[in-house]
């Protein structure tokens, strides 16, 4: 893939690693081949309004020996000019210009390369004044920020992207967003950090953004997937227990953000009401679901174990019957490589569109086989139905009188259209309106 580099450089103490954690933070890390702590404290990719690129804090890479600071940004200078495609020069708004500034601002603009001159430390933007001094350096406008503050950090990424040419639209409509929840110790973690690979989560450590929601973009057999919100499902050992301490706002606000949830449940200890909350919320949103039913290999089985725990999911999760099951274990690996796929066919079943004349043919069936409800002898006619959304499929009826659709005649007319076209993993929503 080819992805622009970003480089940022500037004086020590400008503020370069607070402005590359401020702008890794609360993007996306794609996970790539080449870990390493080290490097990704320097590289890390951030993903704006679609576009994605590669961020080098120059600042990370050791240039020095015992050499003068104005000769080791001069190489600095350099080695940004010879890898990326965009440079922000970041200066320091309170300092005002040094000449260290000025040296390194002629040696860009004799590169032809895209510069944007940061002016960081403008933590009150009523104080463009600071400003004006940077205007001398003939890189263009500077543009004020407070990496600190996280002030105009959105303008910044706007200009950056501006200046990316190779659009590498990563992240499109294919891309499926996952959430994965749960309850605390059902294996959610695990689950993550078996799904990525053990060694290759590049989520970043930088203090800041450890409460941050990370998401982290995978590619599996030439599908992507995004995994939201990994920054609470981070190897434990290095994190604060504290403050990761599994909340289920956490959670809701994952699943409103994903496409597909994955709902993990501790097959030892079976669902519980937490478990059921989560994936009524999931229903309500019209996202797609899935249940891990995670730990199999602590279960004692024999030929039944398998359809015993499917009725009690189907007892206490009976509003989300539609979504498939998936007996796992993040400790053995059993069936992990079966969670993308299912994921997958979720997303592809909700996205499904059946045209009007097979919808039509189909209910007239149901109808058929089963007569719409009546009440003081009228009966309910149902004229025609068309499908008006995906993600979830969302079907409307034209009906002679809506007061006649009662509820469990919905529910049939459901399962009828489950039983003919799938929507596994999907909930269906039907509206009926009335058509004179
Ligand atoms: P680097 O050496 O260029 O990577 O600079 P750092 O990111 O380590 O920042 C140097 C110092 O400036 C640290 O004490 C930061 O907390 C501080 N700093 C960074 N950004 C801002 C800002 O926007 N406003 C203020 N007031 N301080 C900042
Ligand atoms: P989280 O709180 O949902 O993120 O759960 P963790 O991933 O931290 O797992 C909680 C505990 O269950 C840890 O001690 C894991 O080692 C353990 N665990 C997770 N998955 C499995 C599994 O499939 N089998 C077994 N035996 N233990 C597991």
């Amino acid at each position: 893939m080819d992805k622009a580099t970003v480089a940022i450089i500037g004086r020590p103490n400008v503020g370069k690693s607070t402005l590359f954690n401020r702008l890794v933070g609360r993007r996306i890390s794609i996970v790539d081949d080449t870990p390493g702590i080290t490097r990704d404290r320097i590289y890390a990719d951030v993903e704006w309004t679609g576009k994605i690129f590669s961020l080098v804090d120059t600042g990370g890479i050791d240039f020095s020996g015992k050499d003068s600071i104005v000769n080791q940004m001069i190489r600095q200078a350099q080695y940004a000019i010879d890898t990326a495609d965009v440079i922000l020069l970041v200066v320091d708004a309170n300092e005002g210009m040094t000449s260290a500034d000025e040296e390194v601002a002629d040696i860009l603009r004799r590169s032809n390369k895209s510069v944007l001159l940061v002016c960081n430390k403008v933590d009150n933007f009523n104080r463009k004044d600071l400003l004006y001094d940077f205007y001398k350096l003939g890189l263009g406008d500077p543009i004020p920020i407070s990496a600190g503050n996280g002030l105009g950090i959105g303008d910044l990424l706007d200009k950056i992207v501006a200046h990316i040419n190779v659009s590498v639209d990563i992240i499109d409509e294919e891309t499926i967003r996952i959430a994965v929840i749960g309850k605390p110790n059902a294996g959610k973690s695990s689950i993550v950090n078996r799904l990525l690979g053990q060694e290759r989560v590049i989520v970043s450590d930088q203090p800041g953004t450890t409460r941050d929601a990370i998401d982290v973009l995978i590619e599996h057999e030439g599908d992507r997937y995004i995994l939201i919100d990994t920054a609470g499902l981070r190897r434990k050992a290095k994190i604060n227990e504290a403050v990761e301490r599994y909340s289920v706002s956490r959670a809701l606000e994952a699943v409103q953000r994903s496409d597909v949830a994955a709902l993990v449940i501790d097959a030892v200890e079976g669902v519980t009401e937490q478990d059921a909350k989560i994936a009524g919320f999931a229903h309500e949103k019209g996202k797609g679901l899935i249940v891990l039913l995670n730990k199999w290999d602590l279960i004692e089985k024999d030929n039944k174990t398998v359809s015993r725990y499917k009725q009690d999911i189907a007892e206490k999760l009976g509003f989300i019957g539609y979504a498939p099951v998936l007996f796992i274990s993040a400790k053995t690996g059993q069936r992990m490589d079966k969670i993308l796929p299912m994921v997958k066919y979720v997303f592809e079943q909700s996205s499904m569109r059946i045209s009007t004349g097979v919808l039509n043919d189909v209910i007239r069936e149901a109808v058929a086989i089963s007569a719409p409800p009546s009440s003081k002898g009228r009966s309910l006619k149902i004229y025609y139905a068309t499908q008006v959304a995906v993600r979830p499929p969302t079907f409307v009826l034209f009906v002679n009188d809506t007061e006649l659709m009662h509820f469990s005649y919905e529910r049939y007319l459901e399962n009828y259209l489950r039983r003919n076209f799938g929507f596994e993993g999907t909930p269906i929503r039907i509206a009926v309106r009335a058509r004179k």
